[in-house]
Order: C-alpha cells, then structure tokens, then sequence
C-alpha cells in the first residue's frame, strides 16, 4: 500500500498540531510508522487519503457499533442541522434522549449529558465526593477514565497505596487522593478500604477494562466489590463509556447483574458525535447544580446535533432485539478463528473476549491486569499491527487496546480477517 498523502498530511500538521494529531494514540508512537490520514468511512470500511481501504476494527474506538455513516444517525444529525446547531437553552431532545437512556439501563434514574468521556467520569468522581463529603478515590491499575487530574495515576514502585502523577502537570496534592487497586484483585481493595477508613468517596473501575486490551473481570469480582462497597459506605463507579449500549442495553450492569451507584458514559451514547453522559438514583445526581450544591455545566452540553446523532443510535440498539447476540457471535467467530491461526504457526498468545469486545495478547501468560497485560511481546505486536495494515485490516495501534466488533461487519469481512492473520503470522 502506498501512503504518500497521508504522509504529506502528518507532516504538514506536524507543523500547526503537537505530534500532528489531537489524540496521542492517534499518532502510531507504539507501533513506528506515519499514522493514516482517513478521508471516509462507510459500513465497515475505511477509505484513506491515498484510496486505500480498509476493514475497521477500530471504529473510533468505539462509538461506531453499527458501522461508519450509519443512515438512520446521518440522516437525523442533517436534519436537525437544518435547524439551527446550539442555542445554549433546553431542548426537547434531551428529554427524549434521557428518558430512552434511563429505559435502557438499570438502576438510573437521572441522567446529565455533557460531551466527552473524559467529563463524564471528572464530574462523577466530583459528584461522589460533594454527595459524600470525602475525597480519596480508589481506581485500578490499567483502567482509563479520561484525561482529567485525578485519574493520570500510576503505580510508582513503593507507591502502593499513594499514588504518583505519571504525568507532569498533576499536582502531588491530586494524587495523593487516588487510590491504586490492581484489577481483579478484591484482597488489595478490601486493604485499601481498612487502611483508608471514612476517607473514600468512591471507587471507579471499568466493569469489563477495555484500556489495557480487553481484561474482563473474574467471576464474582464485582459482585464483591459491590457488597465491599456498600459495606463501607463507598460509592461504586461503574465507567461504562466503552461498555455503556455495547455489551448489552444496560451495559455491564445488565449483563453482570450489578447495580452500581453512578455509571458514566460515552462513546456508543453519542453516535459518533461528541457526546458524554453520567447517571444514577436521583437521590445522588440531585445534588448536581441546579438543584444541588456540586456545580458541573457546559457550554454544548446537550447539543441539538449530538443528542440527535446519540438519539438515532439508542432507538436503533434498543428496537433490535438481537443485535447484542449478533455481535457476540460475530466476535467469537472472530475469535475462533484467530485462535486457530496463531496455535496453527505456534505463536503464544491470549485472547480475551466480552461480548463485542476482543483483544488478542501476544503473551505466555492469562492476562487479568495491568501487569500480565503489560508482558506481552510488544515488538511481535507491532510486526502484527503493520502486517494486519498491509493486508487492509486496520486494528488499534497499541497493544493495550480493545478491537470492537460492529454490526456492519460480515461473515465474509471477518473471513477476511482471519485469512489476513493466517499470512501475517505465517512471518511473525
Ligand atoms: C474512552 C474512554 C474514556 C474517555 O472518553 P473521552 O470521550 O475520550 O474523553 C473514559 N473511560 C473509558 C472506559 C473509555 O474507554
């Protein structure tokens, strides 16, 4: 494949952009190479600047469930266009977006929109600690919320219990009131908890982590971080921005059967367009301004454009009784399939799977967390990444990310994959 223009491009935006991209992963820093410029996507394909294409994988790494400039969504996005963009008043389509979230999912009541993931989880955290009156929070090692202060926080050796800014610009003072957990790992939360008696607000966690490749939780583990939760007065933070409307209506609450206190979202609610959303009993999301003390607002929060595209998308997941089995089968054909190829050219490897939801470890080990997924031969990943790329089958370029399965995908579209996989490995 050639990809002139879209080298052309990045250098030019090297110019004018940091690194050339306003997302860093964007930028292939993983994997080397000069990332993709996409000019359109359709279905399940990307067209790139060069008119190369390619089977997505990625699917803005997330949002796009039923596949790229899905009619139902396009169509009602221009049609409210036509009408006028923001106008910094409510809105009767937030409304109907709110009253279909709040169907869709268990256990929340109320619902506020704002416009990234990112937002979603800060004004959580910020309402958690308002609602409860203390500050320390507990989040796990591996799990991504956002870009906020709070969650920029990595395990430094001997910083077990107190964590350090993993990036310059978080203050220590910030930091000191995260918390590390290891994911999967209920003894290290229960000790967390005792050492920390009445000073934790909440605990946050990815129900299925989908930030360090796809690490789903073990059985009864968030059955029993709910009941720890509960007995210490804590509240429990379901970050479902990547599961929220894609392993089920009601994400991995409806699935796992537990009822978290808060639930952000993100991603899949917005169709595409930017979009965040937290929720929870009205008795906690009423002391959000302006009914209650904790302020948290926004200019475009709620946006005409971006309720209308999060609108389309809800009511299409929700009238499609089979949509979620669907994308399941389609996932574990994926997975089969793969995992086929790999022990067929005898490369060690995990992988792990939730409903559309896959990641593929180049590792001698189960991956449960950050650290097992951290040992994964990062240099085979990149062989692989830039393989796959050649073959037109565009995965995530990092190894610590999810591939998401969409609807648009077809038997034939994931045959393709796995032949793609069989030549790739074939070289690894
Ligand atoms: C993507 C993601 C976020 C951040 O959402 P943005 O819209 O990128 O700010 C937060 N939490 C999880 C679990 C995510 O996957």
């Amino acid at each position: 494949m050639l990809y002139k223009r879209s080298s052309a491009l990045f250098a030019e935006a090297e110019t004018v952009i940091p690194g050339g991209v306003n997302s860093p992963v964007r930028a292939f820093k993983a994997v080397g190479g000069t990332p993709i410029f996409i000019k359109k996507a359709m279905g399940a394909y990307l067209i790139d600047e060069d008119d190369n294409q390619y089977i997505d994988y990625i699917n803005s790494w997330g949002p796009m469930i039923l596949g790229h400039a899905h009619k139902p969504v396009v169509d009602a996005v221009i049609e409210k266009t036509k009408l006028g963009t923001s106008f910094g008043t409510p809105t009767e389509i937030e409304t109907k977006i709110a009253q279909l979230a709040v169907s869709m999912v268990p256990n929340i009541e109320k619902i506020r929109f704002v416009n990234s993931g990112t937002e979603a989880c800060m004004s959580a955290v910020r309402l958690a600690r308002g609602y409860t009156g203390k500050d320390k929070i507990i989040k796990f090692a591996g799990c991504y919320h956002g870009h906020s202060d709070s969650f920029l926080i990595q395990a430094g050796s001997g910083a077990v219990t107190f964590g350090s800014p993993n990036s310059p610009g978080v203050t220590k003072g910030t930091a000191q009131d995260t918390l590390l957990a290891t994911y999967n790992n209920i003894a290290h939360v229960e000790e967390l908890l005792e050492a920390n008696k009445g000073e934790i607000a909440c605990v946050i966690l990815e129900p299925v982590a989908g930030n360090m490749g796809c690490v789903p939780p073990k059985d009864g583990f968030l059955k029993k971080l709910r009941d720890l939760c509960t007995a210490h007065d804590v509240l429990l933070i379901f970050d479902e921005v990547m599961t929220g409307f894609r392993l089920a209506k009601g994400g991995a609450q409806e699935l796992y059967g537990i009822q978290a206190d808060l639930v952000c979202f993100g991603k899949v609610i917005g169709g595409g367009l930017p979009v965040g959303a937290f929720a929870g009993k009205a008795e906690i999301m009423d002391h959000l301004a302006p009914l209650g003390p904790v302020y948290q607002a926004g200019t475009l929060s709620g946006n005409p454009l971006a309720m209308a595209a999060g609108l389309a998308m809800l009511s299409e997941l929700n009238q499609d009784k089979d949509i979620y089995a669907r994308l399941a089968d389609k996932t574990a054909y994926l997975h089969k399939g793969c995992a086929e190829v790999l022990k067929k050219h005898r490369i060690s490897h995990t992988i792990n799977r939730v409903g559309s939801m896959i990641s593929i470890h180049f590792s001698e080990t189960e991956v449960v967390d950050f650290d097992t997924a951290a040992e994964g031969n990062n240099a085979r990943f990149k062989a692989f990444f830039h393989g796959m790329l050649k073959q037109g089958v565009y995965i995530a370029p990092s190894a610590f990310e999810t591939w998401f399965i969409t609807d648009a995908l077809t038997y034939d579209d994931l045959d393709k994959t796995i032949v793609a996989c069989d030549k790739v490995c074939s070289e690894l």
